[in-house]
């Protein structure tokens, strides 16, 4: 069975994308820059900006986090973003989710510019992906992608089981997965059978959100196991899938932690790159 070694997956890729910074900076005389707006002081929110900050400076991008406190108003937010989608020096805008309850997470999503818009949430970059045309991939999925592409390069005519409709990576992941010519089957918490439905995929990527839910027998022989879950367990952190069981059976399955998990930074990276690259070319 191949362990598919995320951290090394996007230790290679922000070494790409510093050479490509590198490049782009000798030819523009100018960084990508990254913009993230953090609201509030829920801790994972705080890590996850913390590392999503190092990682940019690593690469060499150009980086700025802006901080307000929970009672901020949504107008001041909604502000910030028209200045940053004014700023010529900024690529990528991020807005950390969650947010506080008031502050309509959509109409923030919304106010983005689509071109600056790195999480590729806005429904402008939800529906060019849909539609096959260029845009921001959410990064997660993204990231998803690029592992499996390593293991399977040519997914031509490959059936693929989504666990999960999530706006953040279920419904991506399906799209992407779509474009590279799979016959894609998207199930969720109302599927009626969902092991017989997983026992069909040459590949499953399971983002749902409960501890070891695909079991070994749900999987069949050498099939492409992505484990997108993050679950807080008594026996420390664990995926949507039942590691050790799952491990006998699959061709390629990326461990929790260390699949998934850091490829989404190393993506949020490249989305930032690729949008700068995108506003040179206009
Ligand atoms: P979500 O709660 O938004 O969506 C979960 C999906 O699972 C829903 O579409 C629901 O229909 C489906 N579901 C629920 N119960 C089910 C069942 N019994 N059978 C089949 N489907 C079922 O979750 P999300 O934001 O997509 O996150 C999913 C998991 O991925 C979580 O554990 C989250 O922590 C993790 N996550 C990891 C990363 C990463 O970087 N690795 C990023 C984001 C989320």
């Amino acid at each position: 069975m191949i362990l598919i070694d995320g951290k090394k997956a996007a230790a290679e890729l922000r070494q790409e994308l510093k050479e490509e910074v590198s490049e782009l900076k000798k030819k523009y005389n100018q960084v990508p820059g990254l913009t993230v707006i953090l609201i509030g002081d829920l801790t994972p929110s705080q890590i996850y900006v913390r590392n999503k900050e190092k990682s940019a400076i690593e690469v060499g991008l150009k980086s700025d986090v802006i901080r307000y406190p929970d009672s901020v108003e949504e107008k001041t937010v909604l502000g910030k973003i028209e200045e940053l989608n004014k700023d010529n020096s900024v690529s990528g805008i991020l807005v950390q989710l969650p947010l506080p309850k008031h502050i309509d997470k959509q109409k923030v999503i919304e106010a983005i510019d689509p071109a600056k818009d790195v999480d590729g949430f806005h429904p402008m970059n939800v529906g060019n992906l849909s539609s096959g045309y260029e845009s921001s991939i959410p990064c997660t999925p993204l990231g998803c992608y690029l592992l499996i592409k390593k293991i399977e390069p040519n997914l031509n005519g490959k059936k693929a089981v989504v666990v999960g409709r999530s706006n953040l990576n279920g419904k991506p992941m399906t799209q992407l997965l779509l474009k590279e010519n799979c016959t894609v089957t998207i199930t969720h918490s109302k599927t009626k059978d969902l092991k017989a439905e997983c026992l069909e995929g040459d590949i499953i990527v399971a983002a749902v959100g409960i501890p070891e839910l695909v079991k070994g027998d749900w999987v069949k022989k050498d099939a492409i196991v992505i484990d997108v879950g993050i679950n807080k367990t008594e026996k420390g952190i664990v995926g949507d899938v039942a590691f050790d069981e799952v491990s006998k059976v699959a061709k390629a399955l990326t461990p929790v932690p260390g699949g998934v998990g850091p490829m989404t930074i190393a993506c949020l990276l490249k989305n930032t790159i690729d949008c700068f690259k995108r506003s040179q070319k206009n």
